[in-house]
């Protein structure tokens, strides 16, 4: 099993996410970065993420976080990536998610191998916190204008758009039935380089407003769905264990896909 989205936040450290890797089966994880020039008190640095792979180079895959808006951000991004890093995430960020500065990262990640995680939240009040990589309608473009860069979408304002009345519900975590032909099912058919990243609130919130709906959907969209948490603990794989999906659906979502993007 992989989970894409673990952080080594303040009190975790890699021994202590070894140790949850264990308890749950977990035999790798992407450990993540976060970048974020306005949000000084809450970075994830990526040295601290380099130091726990150093550490346990057989349980974490690295990713590196350099906030596009920081001087030679992209020259920063080469650097980590020549140490080892091996994707760019969590990519969190109040820029427009096609600002130049990121489209330029999104570039040079296509041409190291180097798969984006990004968290895209919504455009709209009531909280300006909210105002991450807006917005979902602008990624579409992207997916087309870099096609050698792996894009993972995650967050409220991706996860939102699995119904298609997204538009017209202003929820950050909707509820309720899911109205079929939803965005993301379209663009993940369609674009052979997005998937989407099950983990945290958001991702579970989607599947669980409507369970068969979700079965559906996981089912379709086996290829490209990765089993993610970036919360400790197991109430993601719980409810897709409990969904009764045919087994090598499941494998897809916890393992087989994450694998195919980063071999392990
Ligand atoms: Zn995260």
């Amino acid at each position: 099993m992989i989970d894409v989205h673990v952080h080594p936040f303040e009190k975790w450290t890699p021994a202590r996410i070894v140790k949850y890797l264990d308890d749950v089966g977990v035999d790798k994880a992407w450990l993540l970065a976060y970048d974020d020039k306005d949000r000084p008190e809450s970075l994830i640095q990526t040295w601290k993420v380099f130091k726990a792979y150093k550490a346990h180079p057989d349980r974490f895959i690295p990713f590196c976080s350099v906030d596009p808006r920081r001087l030679n951000a992209p020259e920063k991004v080469r650097k980590w990536a020549e140490k080892g890093c091996r994707g760019y995430g969590e990519h969190k960020v109040r820029l427009k998610i096609d600002d130049p500065r990121s489209k330029a990262i999104y570039k040079l990640c296509g041409e190291l191998g180097l798969p984006v995680l990004i968290h895209i939240d919504v455009p709209f009040p009531p909280k300006y916190d909210y105002w991450i990589n807006v917005d979902v309608k602008r990624l579409e473009p992207l997916l087309a204008e870099f096609p050698d860069t792996i894009f993972i979408g995650h967050g409220p304002g991706w996860w939102r758009e699995i119904s298609a009345d997204a538009d017209t519900d202003p929820a950050r975590y909707p509820s309720g039935k899911v109205v079929k032909g939803g965005l993301l099912d379209r663009i993940l058919s369609e674009y052979p380089n997005v998937y989407g990243d099950l983990s945290a609130g958001s991702g579970l919130n989607a599947l669980r407003r409507d369970p068969e709906f979700a079965k559906e959907f996981l089912v379709r969209n086996r290829k490209k769905l990765l089993y993610g948490t970036d919360s400790f603990d197991t109430m993601l794989l719980d409810f897709l264990r409990g969904l009764n999906l045919p087994k090598d659906v499941l494998e897809d979502i916890l393992h087989n896909n994450a694998a195919s993007i980063l071999p392990p």
